[in-house]
């Protein structure tokens, strides 16, 4: 779908400024923390960056460099975080991130891709989750009084994490609705992937599979709103979706229809058995990477005047707000800001474990380390992928709690 030539602008454009590798100026809390990019902050050389990425991507498409001797690892490692993106942005418009995934697209074809990232692809293929576990484990749990109406037009979609490994944010997702009298229903076995870990590898084919299917699916059954439990699936029904074809439903997270509800005084939640001050980990897919993508097309001028007008997504507009305003009104607790914080927030690194396992722990270890120097005694999260990534064992230890759970347990009167 997307060839490497389709961002020669990009590539031409890119004159080695570094910004994709640091947070904008007007946002850096001192030296530590400046560092926006978790594979340069590892590896500390160009070619782990936005920057190199886009230099790699530029040899690539000219034939002057060749996959093989550790480039696909390289290009893995990626967490695709989108940071670079949005820090270029602040000082030039360019796609840095759509560049890194179509150099993914590219080597896809061309190269070697990581063992894990080959069978995710297969799995999803075969059993319609990414861990390859059979199908029927997606929903054969969910309770039958789960409170869902099975004439709603609102969905609730669980995604693979939540259905497989974290199915108390899926009862506690499920409680909040029903707690602010919302009108939902599941899709249970009609539910597969929702295919964004393919297009973000860059198997596109394989991706678009998916996406139209679940497009199809939620369109002929006249589905008005998706509420995904799951940040990483909201990120990609937002970013991804609309570049497969126009989406017809509204798509929502949970935290943000639980932030509504609690503004119309549908929900309240009382003090919890928690000690000291707590911090808040944006994940990047409800963060900077969930801005609706709005296709353009069209000339580039001189200047980088883009004709007709192009609709740029540079992070401002995350779900940074709604789970802020929930841990705020819950009674007693004080949530503390990370240095980098919502569009400049530090990814987590899961992304890279399919291709790098040792440098996800590290990036992870690095995300705790900086929510500890808020001196936060946990720290919350609203991403099934983020909150394994951050519990994973390794330095600077740090109990990491899922929001949906935390604000599902804070219910004031509510149902057990
Ligand atoms: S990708 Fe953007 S921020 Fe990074 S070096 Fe190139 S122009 Fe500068
Ligand atoms: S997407 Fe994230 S990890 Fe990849 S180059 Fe950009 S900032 Fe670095």
């Amino acid at each position: 779908m997307e060839k490497l030539s389709n961002y020669k602008y990009t590539m031409d454009q890119c004159n080695h400024c570094g910004q994709c590798k640091w947070i904008h100026p007007s946002g850096m809390h001192g030296w530590d923390y400046s560092e926006i990019c978790p594979i340069f902050h590892e590896y500390g050389f160009d070619a782990c960056s936005g920057q190199g990425l886009i230099n790699i991507a530029k040899e690539i498409m000219n034939g002057t460099l060749q996959y093989g001797d550790g480039l696909e690892k390289m290009i893995y490692s990626c967490t695709a975080c989108g940071a670079c993106d949005i820090n270029c942005k602040s000082v030039r418009d360019m796609e840095v991130l759509d560049c890194i995934l179509a150099l993914r697209e590219d080597c896809a074809v061309n190269g070697t891709l990581p063992e894990a990232i080959t069978e995710r692809k297969k799995n999803i293929g075969e059993s319609h989750n990414i861990y390859g576990l059979p199908h029927s484990d997606r929903w054969n749990w969910i309770p039958k009084d789960c409170g869902e109406d099975p004439n709603s037009d609102t969905v609730l979609f669980l995604g693979c994490a939540v259905s497989y490994r974290q199915r108390e944010t899926a009862l506690a997702a499920m409680k909040l609705l029903r707690a602010g009298g919302v009108s939902f229903r599941l899709l249970r076995e009609e539910e597969w992937c929702c295919g964004g870990i393919l297009w973000r590898n860059g198997q596109t084919d394989a991706a678009e599979k998916v996406i139209r299917r679940n497009m199809d699916l939620l369109h002929g059954q006249g589905v008005r709103t998706l509420i995904t439990a799951c940040g990483e699936c909201f990120g990609f029904f937002r970013g991804a979706y609309p570049k497969f074809g126009a989406v017809s439903f509204r798509v929502r997270h949970i935290s943000e229809v639980a932030a509504e509800l609690l503004e119309k005084g549908k929900l309240a939640f009382h003090k919890l058995d928690i000690d000291g001050p707590v911090t808040y980990h944006d994940p990047c897919l409800l963060g900077r990477l969930s801005e609706e993508y709005v296709p353009w097309k069209g000339t580039i001028h001189s200047y980088g005047l883009h004709e007709p007008e192009k609709v740029w997504r540079r992070g401002e507009y995350g779900v940074y707000d709604a789970p802020r305003m929930l841990l705020r009104s819950i009674p007693g607790l004080e949530l503390r800001e990370m240095p980098r914080n919502c569009e400049n927030a530090f990814c987590c690194g899961a992304h890279a474990k399919d291709a790098d396992q040792e440098f996800a722990l590290k990036t992870a270890a690095e995300r705790r380390r900086e929510a500890k120097s808020t001196g936060a005694g946990c720290v919350i999260t609203a991403c099934p992928f983020c909150e394994e990534a951050l519990s994973e064992p390794g330095e600077n230890a740090l109990p990491c709690v899922e929001l949906t759970r935390l604000l599902a347990d804070a219910l004031e009167g509510g149902e057990e």
